[in-house]
């Protein structure tokens, strides 16, 4: 038998995108056909062409109002032959924003317990929770996101990351929720930030293009650090007197750290572009440096795997103590400041 879904007329493939499109909220779409691979090639194209062109028609009649798109459209229906059904896909969502963290025990994103692997009801290790740090600002900004766009799948992808015990402050750290196979794309955003615990505060939400993923993955901003350090004995104060100009575009060689001992050994180069001391009682100490520059080992020197180091120019064992990254010098995306406000302006008093 040749292709059995080619009888099938396009009043009924019509309804079947209508009945699969049933429950999602979109304000464009776009069509896709897939013909029987038993057919030619020529076969197929010219096939597929038709049946795209007549349901189409169909669809624009049933929608009027709802714009047509080609790339980037909220759902694209496929009306494959071969398996005779219609298949939505409804892309993605990206929203953007940036994040401050006002904790020293929430993670970026979720770390699943190393022992059950978040899987089932958790296991002793993790208290039943799945997770190896309770909290995180992913599962914290994700929850109401995705109760409103009724889908359970989503991406954090952040403009790099601190470690658990590092507030992150200033401007916050940019990144992007991507929600996948939203049914609802008209979210109350601004009830979505209020859910947020104190300790984790955003920018008000932008809707973007998928391309700003990769371009705030592909960003390597300096990053400002406030840095609190004890020290094994009192630096003569020559040496933090020093310390200012000695910071300034200081080539650091930093060997991989012994805390990530899993990593092949190389050596990197990075600079620090300034610091100076802060207070001296506690010493805290601000330091402006590349991206990818480790920094508690740039205070304690690692046991010699990064220098110089704070420790190696004060003259005595350093430890850091807190870190907070004051500032990520980054601009948002392109595609960030090109997009148009996703949440209502405040209400003026
Ligand atoms: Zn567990």
């Amino acid at each position: 038998m040749g292709s059995a879904s080619s009888d099938v007329e396009p009043a009924e493939w019509c309804q079947r995108a209508l009945a699969a499109s049933e429950g999602f909220e979109f304000s464009s779409w776009q069509l896709a056909c897939r013909a029987s691979r038993k057919l030619d090639d020529e076969e197929r194209l010219e096939l597929a062409r038709g049946l795209r062109a007549a349901v189409a028609e169909l669809l624009q009649q049933a929608w009027p109002g709802v714009a047509r798109g080609h790339d980037e459209a909220d759902i694209c229906l496929l009306l494959d032959m071969e398996k005779n059904c219609v298949e939505l896909d409804s892309r993605p969502l990206c929203l953007y924003s940036r994040y401050r963290k006002r904790s020293r025990e929430m993670s970026q994103t979720a770390f699943f317990c190393r022992r059950c692997r978040g899987r089932g009801r958790g296991c002793s290790e993790c208290g039943g929770s799945g997770l190896l740090v309770a909290e995180s600002v992913e599962r914290n900004v994700l929850a109401p996101l995705l109760a409103q766009a009724g889908t359970e799948r989503a991406r954090f992808h952040g403009m790099g990351r601190e470690d658990v015990d590092v507030q992150m402050l200033g401007r916050g750290r940019p990144f992007i929720v991507e929600l996948q196979g939203p049914r609802k794309r008209s979210l109350d955003l601004v009830a979505a930030r209020a859910a947020l615990p104190a300790t984790i505060d955003i920018d008000p939400w932008r809707v973007i293009g998928r391309k700003a993923i990769a371009q705030l993955k592909a960003a390597t901003p300096d990053k400002t650090y406030l840095l609190q350090v004890e020290t094994e004995a009192q630096p003569a104060s020559e040496a933090l007197d020093q310390l200012q100009p000695q910071l300034q575009e200081l080539v650091l060689q930093q060997r991989n750290p012994s805390r990530v001992p899993r990593r092949a050994d190389i050596v990197r180069t990075r600079t620090v572009r300034s610091g100076r001391v802060r207070t001296h009682n506690p010493l805290t100490i601000e330091v402006r440096a590349q991206s990818g520059t480790y920094i508690k080992e740039l205070v304690s020197g690692d046991a010699g795997r990064t220098t110089p180091s704070l420790a190696s120019l004060l003259g005595v064992p350093c430890r850091c103590v807190a870190l907070d990254v004051l500032e990520i010098h980054a601009d948002d995306p392109e595609e960030v400041r090109v997009s148009s406000a996703a949440e209502p302006p405040a209400p003026q008093p």
